[in-house]
């Protein structure tokens, strides 16, 4: 082929100018990144040829080296994977994968150059941590399955060329050409410590070479050098196959830093085993914090899955229900065919008794955590709403994950949550059903007139201000035996029996009194409203809108619009609280005062839960009226 040179893509060239400006003082990841790959690619290798076979025809010993010249400066990393072609050349090295431009570039704006490393690792352009310590970088590689090598170079300013090269095995290798002041990493002793620190997991012995061997080389020297790199700098043996007390919280990190790309490390680890039906060994972690593709459709969920030490695949969805995508992890099996696809797994058997297991294990993880107080918090904060799901989809779990929720309620400050236990145990003596009020933010909730009569018979509420609280309610009919109700729907009525039969006789007496004034209320709104009643729920607030029983509340309505859907407008019920000054002032004047009073006072209920008037300048002329008198 024709030796061509590309610019790199905008985004590219951006990062690779931090890379090269960065002060970043952890520039010894890059030999993590890289190793990382090529063991990517032996695993890769290895995968494709368990169905074809002519792939490792070579038959090799999966491996992957560093070699280093000190009399050139060089640092060169091979490995005996899967190779790349021209094209993957181009399409690897040359571009962040598209999905992937738009963001990287708006984290990078948004972090600076401190942020680097870690947005490295996240967006999967670990290559060019390569470029921190080289300043210029050779790949040669040939594709298994192929029979001609191609090279990439770059000295990052004037972007890449690719070409024609030479090269007898297949795999890849890296050429670091090393920046005048990163020559340390030419030491044998500082690449074995790194990789020790970073990569001791590594399925793949990693040995070193020297290149340069002295022509006068003592012959102890010549005995202890050649010992040492005969030995891999590696212990290779996977982390979940280990005893928890023999593996260094240090080590479960740097695992967990090369499996997700999260260089923040995990929030808690959790390695065990199955026994019994299916045996495997697994090794989860819970993040700190929500990725950022946690909410995307797109996004990759799943654990990684080894049989019998082979990697079948990353990303396997089957292992997870949704509502844990948040767990990150490798599960290794025996009980497996080392031929499996994704397509069998989907209804295999065997992954299905994995699923429930695992499952089971991150609740039990997360009920004992439950009584860590601030650490769960802290847990539930980051992935509360994801779990939420959960009582959503997953009716066999749902009484399990129920018990794992926590809500802010009317008495809680802001901020905290309560679970729904303890909800339960401080209910009033009279109450019955648990109570919540659905809202867009914690605040107005907090306000919200439909309170009133609720907190005077000492009931507390439950607030659901999460997006996805109100969705769930639809699933979550009832905890701990007692129904779930909504305090701004229907019909609700607090207290003990003869308190609510005392208090219906008052309310019809009082509607009777004010029989004349509610019709003509209804008659006045009869556009906006369905019907209009005295309220049960009130206390000081003179007037306040309800939902029917099973409508959506307000704020669904104006998500499901906001999503372009397609919601008719349900009319509401203006409530009167019969015994407020107000409402019987207003009942008490006539004509066009009378009927200018009603229309700000449902405006201001309108108001009150964050809905918009419906005429805004009729609205400001009323009041501007009314502040004059
Ligand atoms: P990531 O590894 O997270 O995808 P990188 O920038 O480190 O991102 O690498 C980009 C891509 O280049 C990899 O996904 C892989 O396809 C290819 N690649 C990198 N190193 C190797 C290697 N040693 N052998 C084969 N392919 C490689």
């Amino acid at each position: 082929m024709e030796k061509k040179t590309n610019q790199f893509k905008a985004e590219i060239a951006e990062m690779l100018d931090l890379v090269v400006n960065s002060l970043y003082s952890k520039k010894e990841i890059f030999l993590r990144e890289l190793v990382s790959n090529a063991s990517d690619a032996i695993d890769r290798a290895k995968y494709l040829s368990l169905t074809q076979k002519d792939l490792a025809a070579d038959n090799p010993e999966w491996s992957i080296e560093v070699a280093v010249d000190k009399t050139s400066g060089t640092m060169m990393i091979t490995d005996n994977g899967i190779g790349m072609d021209a094209d993957d050349l181009e399409n690897n090295l040359g571009t962040i994968a598209s999905s992937g431009t738009k963001a990287f570039r708006k984290a990078l704006k948004e972090k600076g150059g401190e942020a680097l490393p870690e947005l490295i690792g996240q967006f999967g352009v670990g290559f060019y941590a390569a470029f921190m310590v080289a300043d210029k970088v050779r790949v040669v590689t040939k594709k298994r399955g192929t029979s001609a090598a191609f090279q990439w170079e770059s000295d990052m300013t004037g972007g890449y060329t690719i070409s024609d090269a030479e090269r007898a095995d297949y795999g890849t290798s890296i050429m670091l050409h090393m920046r005048e002041d990163q020559k340390e990493y030419l030491d044998y002793w500082r690449v074995s410590d790194l990789v020790k620190k970073y990569s001791d997991f590594i399925a793949y012995p990693i040995r070193f070479r020297t290149v340069d061997v002295p022509a006068d080389e003592k012959d102890e020297d010549r005995k202890r050098r050649e010992e040492r790199e005969a030995k891999p700098m590696n212990t290779m043996v996977a982390l979940w196959k280990r005893n928890r007390k023999d593996v260094k919280d240090d080590e479960y990190a740097e695992f967990y830093k090369h499996l997700t790309h999260d260089y923040d490390g995990p929030f808690e680890t959790i390695p065990f085993s199955g026994e019994g039906a299916v045996e495997f060994k697994a090794l989860l972690f819970i993040p700190k914090k929500p990725s950022m593709e946690l909410f995307m459709p797109q996004q990759k969920r799943g654990l990684s899955l080894y049989v019998r030490n082979v990697f079948i695949g990353d990303d396997i969805e089957m292992l997870l229900p949704t509502w844990l995508r948040f767990v990150k992890g490798v599960v290794d099996s025996s009980d497996l065919p080392l031929n499996v696809s994704r397509e069998m797994l989907q209804d295999d058997a065997v992954i299905a008794k994995i699923k429930s297991a695992v499952t089971s294990k991150v609740l039990s993880v997360l009920e004992d955590l439950k009584k860590k107080g601030e650490r769960y918090d802290e847990f539930f904060g980051a992935f509360g709403t994801v779990l939420k799901e959960g009582v959503h989809v997953d009716w066999e779990h749902a009484d399990r994950i129920k018990k794992l929720l926590k809500y802010p309620t009317a008495r809680t400050d802001a901020g905290k949550r309560v679970f729904l236990e303890d909800y339960v145990k401080d209910m009033a003596p009279d109450q019955k059903d648990i109570y919540y009020i659905v809202a867009e933010r914690e605040d107005d909730a907090r306000r919200a007139p439909q309170l009133e009569k609720a907190r005077k018979h000492g009931c507390d509420v439950l607030l659901f201000c999460d997006p996805v609280d109100e969705y769930l309610t639809e699933s979550f009919r009832e905890f701990d035996g007692k129904r779930l109700v909504d305090i701004a729907k229907g019909d609700v009525q607090f207290g003990s029996e003869a308190e609510q039969k005392a208090e219906k006789e008052a309310n019809e007496k009082a509607a009777g009194e004010l029989k004349g004034f509610i019709d003509t209320v209804k008659k006045q709104l009869e556009k906006e409203v369905a019907d209009v009643r005295v309220s049960t729920r009130l206390t000081d607030s003179p007037c306040c809108l309800v939902a029917k029983e099973y409508a959506m509340s307000p704020s669904m309505v104006r998500m499901m619009r906001a999503m372009k859907q397609d919601v008719p407008d349900e009319k509401r019920i203006l409530e009167l609280n019969a015994g407020h000054p107000l409402v019987k002032k207003v009942a008490s004047l006539t004509g066009d005062a009378q009927a200018d009073a009603v229309t700000l006072l449902y405006d201001s209920a309108l108001i009150a839960e964050g809905s918009p008037v419906a005429d805004g300048a009729k609205f400001s002329k009323l009041v501007a009226e009314l502040m004059l008198k």
